[in-house]
Order: C-alpha cells, then sequence, then structure tokens
C-alpha cells in the first residue's frame, strides 16, 4: 500500500522587504506589523526604519508568534546631491557595535535637525510645539512625517503631502538639511555588521538618464552595493524591466517592498502596494546567499 500524500497547504510564497514601523515614521509597531503580515499570508517581511534597527530588534524578539519569516533590517539616508539616496541594509547583525555606534550619530544629528525645523516653522508664525511632534511620534524616532501629521491636526495643512510641498521639502521655508552619511560610509557600516546594501526606490535619485542612473550604480557597486529595490509601488512594468536589466548588468541581487507606513502613506498596503505588487520568495535566498559569500569571502 502507498503512503498517502500528505497535501499541506502551500502559502502564497510572497514577502515585502520595506516596511517601516513606529520605530521611525511608520504607524503599526512591529508587533501589528507582524500580525498584519500573517494575515496577509507573507512568508517573509524586513522592518527597514529610517537609521534604526529598533524595529527589527523587537520584531525578531515576536519572531515565534507567527510563521512569518522576519529578516534583520535597516534603511539609512545617504548624502547625495541630486535626489534621495536610501540604503537598505538586510542580514545585518542588529548589535553590531560599529553599526549601532554609527546610527547613534545619525539619530543625534536628526534629533538636532528636528529642533531646528520646529524652530522654522515657529519663526514662520506656526504655533508648533516639539513636545507635539514627539508625542505624534510615539515615541520613536521622530521625521518629518510626524511633523506633517501635527500640521495637518492643526490645519495649517489639508494632508502630509501638502506639509511637505508647502513646508518640509528641500527648497521650502522650514527645510533644514542635516548631517548623513556619505554612500560609502553607509554600505559599509552594512557589509561590516554582516549584511547586504541594497539601493532603495532608485527613482528618487532623480537621475536624468538611464545612462546616469547606469553610471551611479556603478559608482555604488564599486564602494560596496550588492543589490537593488526592483520592485515597489508604481514602478509599473517598464520601469521594473529596467531596474531588472540594470540589476543584472551590474550583478546585483534584486529586492522589492511596499514601502508601507501605515496611515501616513494612504494607499500603499503592505505586501502588495497600491494592489498589484507581488514579491517572491526567492529573492530572499539570494539575498541569503549575497550575505553569506561576502562574509566568507572577507
Ligand atoms: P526624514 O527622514 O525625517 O527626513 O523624513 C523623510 C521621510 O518623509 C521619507 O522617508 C518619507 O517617509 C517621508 N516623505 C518624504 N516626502 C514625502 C511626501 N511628499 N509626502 C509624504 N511623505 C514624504
Ligand atoms: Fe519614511
Ligand atoms: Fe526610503
Ligand atoms: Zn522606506
Amino acid at each position: 500500500m502507498s503512503v498517502p500524500r500528505v497535501n499541506t497547504p502551500r502559502k502564497p510564497a510572497y514577502i515585502d522587504l520595506h516596511i517601516h514601523s513606529t520605530a521611525s515614521d511608520g504607524t503599526l509597531s512591529p508587533q501589528e506589523i507582524i500580525k498584519t503580515a500573517d494575515k496577509l499570508g507573507l512568508r517573509a517581511i524586513a522592518i527597514t526604519d529610517h537609521d534604526t534597527v529598533d524595529g527589527s530588534v523587537e520584531a525578531l524578539q515576536h519572531q515565534d508568534s507567527s510563521s512569518v519569516e522576519i529578516l534583520p533590517a535597516i534603511e539609512i539616508s545617504a548624502s547625495f546631491d541630486f535626489g534621495a539616496m536610501h540604503i537598505l541594509g538586510y542580514l545585518i547583525r542588529l548589535d553590531d557595535p560599529p553599526l549601532r555606534q554609527t546610527v547613534k550619530v545619525v539619530q543625534e544629528a536628526r534629533a538636532t535637525r528636528n529642533l531646528q525645523i520646529v524652530k522654522k516653522l515657529q519663526d514662520l508664525g506656526v504655533d508648533i510645539s516639539y513636545d507635539e511632534i514627539s508625542e505624534a511620534s510615539g515615541g520613536g524616532q521622530i521625521g518629518r512625517p510626524h511633523i506633517a501629521q501635527v500640521l495637518v491636526h492643526k490645519g495649517v495643512v489639508q494632508n502630509i503631502n501638502e506639509a511637505f510641498f508647502k513646508l518640509l521639502k528641500k527648497g521650502r521655508p522650514a527645510y533644514v538639511e542635516r548631517y548623513r552619511l556619505l554612500p560609502v560610509q553607509a554600505m559599509q557600516t552594512i557589509l561590516q555588521a554582516g549584511g547586504v546594501p541594497v539601493l532603495a526606490h532608485p527613482f528618487t535619485l532623480n537621475a536624468k538618464t538611464q545612462a546616469d542612473l547606469d553610471r551611479i550604480v556603478a559608482g555604488l557597486k564599486q564602494a560596496g552595493l550588492k543589490g537593488l529595490e526592483a520592485y515597489y509601488p508604481g514602478h509599473g512594468p517598464v520601469r521594473t524591466a529596467q531596474y531588472e536589466r540594470l540589476a543584472h548588468r551590474h550583478g546585483l541581487v534584486i529586492t522589492g517592498g511596499s514601502d508601507f507606513h501605515g496611515t501616513v502613506k494612504p494607499g500603499v498596503h503592505m505586501g502588495f502596494g497600491g494592489g498589484d505588487l507581488r514579491i517572491p520568495y526567492e529573492l530572499v535566498e539570494e539575498l541569503k546567499r549575497s550575505a553569506s559569500s561576502h562574509t566568507h569571502s572577507s
């Protein structure tokens, strides 16, 4: 008699490697994120908070509460003159001392900048205090989205986007520059912590042409880049294919994520972005191969 085949139901093997929690400017706690990911049937997630590992640390403490695999991660803002350069770091050792020291320096610079933004807003005649922003952040690291939330709440602007457009973004009256790591420093910090540095949402670099983007990516690769976030809400099939080719040309692994922030980014859903994002689990396996190859060779 043959042994009956056991048909264990297969979870859809989708993942989301770009999620923000209350440790930075997302509105769900790491535990709520795990619960949501579980409900959605996601197989793996990464909490990539801006310049802090606190979200990942907390998530990993609750790893056993679900079957969702959690990859330790961070998103570091690097200095770049033309647009926004964010470097994701996957599979990092969260307790790595140099990594912790580096993010501490960046966090202090961010705190100083936040005070300066509040001062600028006050000088512009806006009735706003640091305590209100601190409260909006829920105890995690404070970012401009929290300031934007308070401005909306007070009726200074209609919505978060308007807060950035009128006041908070570069070139606007309440913008304040802050110290950022050089791209090479961000990537080396991630590499020496055993992680894989990945260029997030490449379109925010504002490269004028494909050739420009190619040159930027080639330079980053020289400085340690290992991956490129090709799957992202709004990339669309044409852009996604361009990024896949770009990654292949430079020998980079491909990653993807929704950049879910909860209610501060309405319309962006965990796992599925605007609705049509589907990121296969195989990318996690490639990330792991990338992490182990450079950890062993260095
Ligand atoms: P910070 O890290 O404090 O400088 O704030 C940057 C963060 O603000 C980004 O990572 C986004 O999450 C968010 N952000 C930037 N531009 C906008 C915008 N136009 N509308 C909403 N959120 C934005
Ligand atoms: Fe953010
Ligand atoms: Fe980002
Ligand atoms: Zn992000």
